[in-house]
């Protein structure tokens, strides 16, 4: 009675210690994976953040080396007139892009803020890559959505 007694008491300590045990345990591990959400929720956080950054970069990088297409496609595009040209110049115009006299009937652009005239290929690649106009630095302002 006493020894079943006494070995009934040590499996309930032992129950208790185990239990005690595996409550603690599952604290421990609750603790740890709490820190653990913690720590990558503030990663994801500081990435989100980190990232932000270098997308912005990314994404404004390209339109910032060049014109907007749609500021591009707004200036005005026509069919070199030669005759025209020499009554408004006296003198004929040379694309200053590929440095060749630029044609009759060529198809151009002209910078409308400076007057300065490009084939249409010519200044549509130059914008691409520089905002500026290539004889003065005028930049290009958009002359409404034509
Ligand atoms: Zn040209
Ligand atoms: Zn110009």
């Amino acid at each position: 009675m006493t020894i079943k007694g006494f070995g009934m008491g040590r499996k309930i300590v032992v129950a208790t210690i185990c239990s005690l045990f595996v409550v603690f345990a599952l604290i421990v591990i609750q603790f740890y994976y709490f820190k653990y959400l913690l720590r990558r929720h503030r990663a994801m956080l500081y990435g989100l953040r980190t990232q932000v950054a270098p997308n912005v970069v990314n994404s404004t990088e390209p339109p910032k080396l060049g014109l907007d297409p749609l500021v591009i496609a707004s200036l005005p595009k026509f069919a070199f007139k030669l005759s025209t040209q020499l009554d408004h110049l006296g003198e004929p115009v040379e694309c200053s892009v590929c440095l060749t006299t630029i044609v009759e009937d060529a198809v151009v652009r002209l910078l409308p803020d400076c007057n300065h005239m490009f084939h249409v290929e010519c200044i549509d690649m130059w914008l691409w890559s520089h905002t500026t106009c290539p004889i003065c630095r005028t930049v290009p302002e958009p002359t409404g959505l034509a």
